[in-house]
């Protein structure tokens, strides 16, 4: 323990001020007065530091003291992340349960991670190779589902030395190098990485390739790239947590770093009960193997909620340092805007719009910045990616309030989720009309090119068809329905089934949940098909209610229900019997 310590001046709920704290630095972890509770520096002014305490600091009085540990508040990054479940400050909440049950107590010192436990690790180095930060000097199998690559860290280069292979703790030195002083460094498994300081990479990539999610209102309409960030705003009960879930399990990615603030109490609890049984659809096994849960408990002050986040993309930054595609979750953004709001205000900054910091915007894109698709560090030329989606929960769900607004000037996704089609129960609520993907027009090469060549074309049609409905609706609702022609009463049957039959995804459907990208094609397709075919029967007078009745309909509404493997053979079937019926149609209206 250092013998310098700071003495309490104001305790205001989670924010000490402290005197006598010239020796400590911006971030620095603190812990506040016996009972050790932990803090992080966040602003100093001469002798003065304001710190934001992670504990409950009721019972804390002016004239205690304030320890240093002159170290940044900082992640434990190693073997033993995934399948974890931390707390905002990387406190493993299991393992903690354990020990004391429910409710953490103050000043717990516990380990971050695991330092008893073995791993087998191997190196893939030889003595005498020369490594420079970011290479890789060895692997361990994590969990079934991820090989973690021992890394150098990104400051440290020089000759390998000595090596090892075998079982060892994390803290166990299984490496030496040599520097350019000539200085020999002990290498072990763990990296400390401040988690304010973005980690480094050689260079970043535009996006080009489609994080896939299988959820057919995204992948198609509104498409996330491999390294992509996107926004799900939405009042209360429209489905953020349930596209959040839905995209931990089925997207394209190679690890999943979870970050809940919870709105509710239980939520948070449903979250950590729900996701370790949850299923990985893509190995049977749980979602937890390749999933890093960090989850702020109800009973946590609002402080560590605020280092939540930065402590959930530095473990993603982690992975895709080794080269892994990374999804980043953040439900909900505003939560953890809201204690930023209450740190600012106990800190009697200058308040912006409803109370919020003027720097809401820029702690919010500097957490955006850190996804992306990145070449790493180290000579292997790795492509590591985080792609990263926040939900967003603005009072009454009207998105002009500051957090959403900051986040839309940020990110390049927009699945704006309404209340209105949440209570029709048209899920996923994300509206078409406000939606939006900046990465489209560069992700539409990529489906046009792998998937198939008309998609965009497909994608674009589809558009104004729910486009040309609202306007058809309002239409409607002046004059009524018999004052419109049949081509546009079509175009409605059309944009009704865009909406039933595809848009329409049910998350807790065994089939329904995921739909591949040539499946989503072939039923989109299929509707196309049918209408473009419509507007031409209406051309040679066929009876508009022959189309509209047709028996084809129905099995387009039960597509999405076929099972992967039994699709294509399905698609052949519906799309001939569209065809015939159409004969039939055409045949009938010239013989009667
Ligand atoms: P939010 O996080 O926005 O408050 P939730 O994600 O908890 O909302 O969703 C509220 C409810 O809406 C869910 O419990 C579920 O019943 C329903 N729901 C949302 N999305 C879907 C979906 N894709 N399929 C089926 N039901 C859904
Ligand atoms: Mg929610």
């Amino acid at each position: 323990m250092n013998e310098k310590v700071g003495i309490i001046s104001k305790v205001a709920g989670p924010l000490i001020v402290a005197k006598n704290m010239q020796d400590v630095q911006m971030y620095d972890v603190v812990r506040v007065s016996e009972k050790r509770l932990i803090g992080e520096v966040i602003e100093l002014r001469g002798d003065r530091a304001s710190i934001q305490v992670y504990e409950e600091t009721a019972g804390l009085g002016p004239g205690e003291p304030v320890y240093f540990t002159n170290e940044p508040l900082s992640v434990d990054l190693a073997p033993g992340l995934i399948s974890g479940i931390f707390d905002g400050i990387q406190r493993p909440l299991d393992v903690i349960e354990r020990q004391a049950g429910d409710r953490i107590p103050l000043g717990i010192d516990i380990p971050k991670l695991n330092y008893e436990k073995e791993w087998e690790y191997k190196s893939v180095v030889k003595v005498g190779d020369y490594v420079t930060g970011g290479d890789v000097l060895g692997e361990v199998q994590e969990t079934s589902a991820v090989l973690h690559k021992i890394m150098l860290s990104p400051k440290l280069s020089g000759k390998v030395t000595w090596i090892y292979n075998g079982t060892a703790k994390i803290t166990d030195v299984v490496c030496k190098i040599q520097n350019e002083k000539g200085e020999e460094l002990n290498i072990t498994m763990l990296q400390k990485w401040p988690v304010r300081r973005p980690r480094p990479y050689f260079e970043k990539l535009p996006p080009r390739a489609p994080m896939v999610t299988g959820q057919r209102v995204i992948d198609m309409l509104f498409p996330i790239a491999i390294g992509g960030v996107a926004a799900i705003p939405g009042p209360f009960g429209s489905g953020k947590t349930v596209v959040q879930h839905q995209l931990a399990k089925w997207a394209d990615a190679d690890i999943i770093v979870y970050v809940g603030c919870g709105e509710r109490g239980n939520e948070m609890t449903d979250v950590l009960n729900e996701f370790p049984k949850l299923k990985d659809p893509k190995t049977g096994k749980s979602l937890m193997e390749r999933t890093v849960l960090i989850a702020n408990t109800s009973n946590m002050p609002v402080a560590a909620r605020e280092a939540s986040i930065y402590t959930g993309i530095t473990i993603a930054e982690y992975y895709r340092d080794m080269g892994y595609r990374v999804a980043i979750m953040a439900d909900s953004t505003s939560r953890w805007a809201e204690a930023l709001r209450e740190m600012s205000g106990r800190l009697e900054e200058m308040p912006g719009e409803e109370g919020y910091p003027a720097y809401l915007g820029s702690r919010l894109a500097e957490f955006y910045e850190r996804a992306g698709l990145v070449k790493c560090l180290g000579k292997d030329n790795r492509i590591g990616a985080i792609s990263a989606i926040g939900a967003v929960s603005p009072p009454g769900g009207d998105t002009s309030e500051p957090v959403s607004q900051a986040t839309l000037r940020i990110v390049k996704v927009f699945w704006g989720l309404s209340s209105n089609l949440a209570y029709r129960r048209h899920f996923p609520a994300i509206d078409w009309l406000t939606s939006y993907s900046l990465y489209q027009e560069d992700l539409n090469e990529y489906f046009d090119q792998n998937i198939k060549k008309d998609w965009s074309e497909l994608v674009a049609k589809t558009i104004a068809i729910l486009q040309e409905e609202a306007n058809l609706n309002e239409i409607v609702r002046l004059v009524g329905i018999d004052s419109l022609e049949f081509k546009d009463r079509l175009t409605l049957e059309c944009a009704r089934s865009i909406r039933e039959d595809f848009l329409h995804q049910n998350a807790f459907d065994e089939v329904d949940t995921y739909t591949s990208l040539n499946k989503q094609y072939g039923i989109l397709k299929t509707i196309h098909i049918w209408y473009n075919r419509g507007q031409e029967a209406l051309l040679k007078n066929a009876s508009f209610s022959k189309i509209t009745n047709m028996k084809v309909l129905e099995y387009i509404g039960r597509m999405k229900y076929v099972h992967e493997e039994d699709f294509s053979e399905h698609l052949s079937k519906v799309q001939s019997m569209l065809e015939q019926e159409y004969q039939d149609i055409l045949r009938g209206d010239v013989d009667a």
